[in-house]
């Protein structure tokens, strides 16, 4: 393990009481963690500025091709134009995911007070996904009760359903299977590790976990997809900032590498759990546990399809 420590020494000269001659102290304070953060830091910027001057480099080159060359190829501009375009929408999205993270990094330390019924959220999102959905001819199968109150701020929650079923969906082929399902308040350990849905090449990691609190109950959310799942070496960078599998398109828009990481502090935030499992050629499953509101949380019969 690497450490920083630094060491002070300062000579003591011993009072003739004591007897003639010197001691020394010496003090050793660990700065490991404060070397790590400034290295965290410099390494976001790095990565951020990185990620944000390959599309800018592109636009550059592409305003140069319209001045120059291509000034009087109409069918060249209208190409290039919309290459453009596509680079300015990444640009946004970079920037929109980085001020996302930065906002929830922010108060992260504070929990949230309100309330979000899971239910109304994934319905909501998966409306506002319904082109996606219908674009890939992808099956959805919902399972759902009445209600999941979790103590949650709305927005944010709202934030994390979409980056878990928008992957699901980016990361699936055409005509897939994609199934949703919601639970109602269950023990930490009911929901933190469920009978595993995938093969037995199949492995399952935490990767943001709450201090544990015994008693507390959980609401959870479960994104299961039939994609092309993700290897076990690659499970705990998943919610790295920027980490992108390895020769993985997500068509063609690319994705930013920050989502996962987003949903990850939203979740520490909520003092909820987030998990992964995936078998590599038959799908992942992504599942989020949030505190659930006790006095108003519905019975655990009712679901709708
Ligand atoms: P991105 O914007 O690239 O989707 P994320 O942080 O949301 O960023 O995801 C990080 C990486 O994890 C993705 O680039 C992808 O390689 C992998 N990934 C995320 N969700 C899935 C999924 N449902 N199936 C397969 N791979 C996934």
């Amino acid at each position: 393990v690497e450490s920083h420590v630094r060491a002070h020494v300062a000579p003591l000269r011993q009072t003739a009481a004591e007897g003639v001659g010197w001691q020394a102290m010496l003090v050793l304070s660990d700065e490991t963690s404060i070397k790590r953060a400034d290295r965290m830091r410099a390494d976001f910027l790095a990565n951020a500025s990185h990620e944000l001057r390959t599309p800018l480099a592109s636009l550059a080159g592409f305003i140069e091709t319209l001045r120059g060359h291509a000034k009087d190829d109409p069918d060249a501009q209208e190409r290039f134009l919309s290459i453009m375009f596509d680079q300015t929408e990444r640009m946004q999205r970079l920037i929109n995911d980085l001020l996302s993270l930065s906002r929830v990094e922010m108060d992260e330390h504070v929990p949230p007070s309100g309330e979000a019924d899971l239910v109304s959220l994934v319905e909501d999102v998966t409306a506002f996904l319904r082109p996606q959905l219908e674009e890939k001819s992808i099956d959805l199968r919902v399972d759902m009760p009445d209600a999941a109150l979790a103590i949650g701020d709305r927005d944010q929650l709202m934030e994390v359903v979409m980056n878990l079923i928008e992957n699901a969906i980016k990361y699936s082929p055409e005509g897939s299977a994609l199934s949703l399902q919601v639970l109602p308040a269950q023990l930490r350990d009911e929901v933190e590790r469920p009978a595993m849905k995938l093969g037995v090449n199949a492995s399952r990691l935490t990767l943001a976990a709450p201090s544990s609190e015994s008693g507390e109950r959980y609401v959870s959310l479960r994104v299961m997809d039939s994609g092309k799942g993700i290897e076990r070496r690659n499970l705990p960078r998943l919610s790295e900032r920027f980490f992108r599998v390895d020769g993985q398109k997500s068509g063609p828009k690319e994705g930013t590498g920050l989502g996962l990481a987003i949903v990850k502090h939203i979740v520490n935030r909520h003092r909820g759990g987030f998990t992964v499992e995936s078998a590599p050629g038959e799908g992942s499953v992504f599942s989020v546990f949030l505190p659930a509101r006790v006095d108003v949380s519905k019975s655990a019969e009712e679901t709708t399809g």
